[in-house]
């Protein structure tokens, strides 16, 4: 369930949505909730520093990221270049920020990134680029240079959270002012490349715990009214609208549809309240709205969205779909360089 409701009208059309809404979503038209329901904070108002700190100190460790992603990390120093780009500190420990990269990089070719982990909560995003890199990358092996970031946001690996530590979502952060050090390291990172990577595909999730914790979250943290909407059962994907490659999504879609079934439009023909422009494709403008996935100005970049709350598909199904955009997207985009 959502939110406490004010009202059996209310509580109905909750109910009627209970599977239904997040995300990566930031816009939603929906009926409005009349109370913040959420338990830190004055609905209204948005969150100062004591709000901060108290919602931080409901954080605690769920599952490690050494355990789960560096030592996945360290077991493939054989077939990549491991570098550490940089380096978190934070009360609950430091977290090192690792990037595997080609071995045979080569200036001639083109260049292509993928990142999971982003929302350290979304585990298919990180556990799917990993497995990418251990099974899969060796067959692009001479035809592009990857570089893959398969956990961009590692203590919210570990809370289980879309968010750091700072209350700040690093998937809106990927812009000039650099709120989050997340997403400042791997902007870093990309920099130098900038101009040759010819794709980037950025992993996510978008899960039950969208709509019952991180939409009423980031309500309260911004003193807005929740609105409830739909969390869609299926996965699809976030095209960019400055920069839309409808075919490029389309073959990922194809290719993810043998692996795990895309999410239906709703009533209004939309997912999480955009427009499906094609089966299973939603446009977000990526620079404007600070998104990972307009980090390296590629021509094609998408968000892939795998929803693990289902109850059509298991984990490693969840990962087998990520695993299948990358392929299929990098397949596209290197048969259509230009
Ligand atoms: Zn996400």
């Amino acid at each position: 369930m959502a939110a406490n409701c004010v009202n059996n009208e209310e509580v109905a059309a909750t109910i009627a949505t209970e599977r239904g809404a997040t995300l990566c979503a930031p816009t939603r038209q929906r009926r409005t909730m009349t109370k913040n329901a959420y338990p830190i904070g004055t609905p209204g108002t948005a969150w100062g520093e004591s709000e901060r700190v108290q919602w931080l100190a409901t954080q605690k460790p769920q599952r490690s990221y050494v355990e789960d992603v560096v030592k996945q990390i360290d077991a493939l120093r054989q077939r990549f270049e491991v570098i550490e780009y940089g380096h978190l500190d934070y009360a609950a420990g430091g977290y090192r920020l690792y990037a595997l990269k080609s071995q045979d990089w080569n200036d001639d070719l083109p260049c292509a990134l993928v990142t999971g982990g982003v929302h350290g909560y979304e585990t298919s995003g990180v556990h799917g680029a990993l497995l990418f890199a251990a099974e899969h990358a060796q067959a692009f092996a001479g035809r592009v240079n990857l570089l893959i970031a398969p956990c961009v946001s590692p203590w919210a690996y570990e809370m289980i959270h879309r968010w750091n530590p700072g209350a700040v979502d690093p998937n809106r952060s990927f812009r000039p002012e650099r709120p989050a050090p997340e997403s400042a390291a791997l902007m870093d990172l990309v920099a130098p490349l900038k101009g040759r990577f010819l794709l980037h595909i950025d992993l996510h999730e978008t899960t039950d715990t969208d709509e019952s914790e991180f939409r009423p979250a980031l309500a309260a943290r911004d003193g807005k009214p929740f609105e409830p909407g739909e969390i869609p059962d299926g996965f699809y994907l976030v095209d960019d609208t400055d920069n839309p490659q409808p075919a490029f999504q389309q073959a990922m879609i194809e290719a993810v549809t043998k692996v795990t079934h895309i999410a239906p439009a709703d009533e209004h023909n939309q997912i999480i309240g955009s427009p499906v422009v094609s089966t299973g494709v939603i446009r977000y403008p990526f620079t404007a709205l600070g998104l990972c996935a307009s980090v390296t100005g590629a021509r094609y970049t998408s968000t892939t969205e795998v929803y693990p709350d289902s109850p059509n598909a298991t984990p490693a199904q969840c990962n087998d779909a990520q695993v299948a955009a990358v392929c299929a997207g990098l397949e596209y985009a290197l048969a259509h360089p230009a």
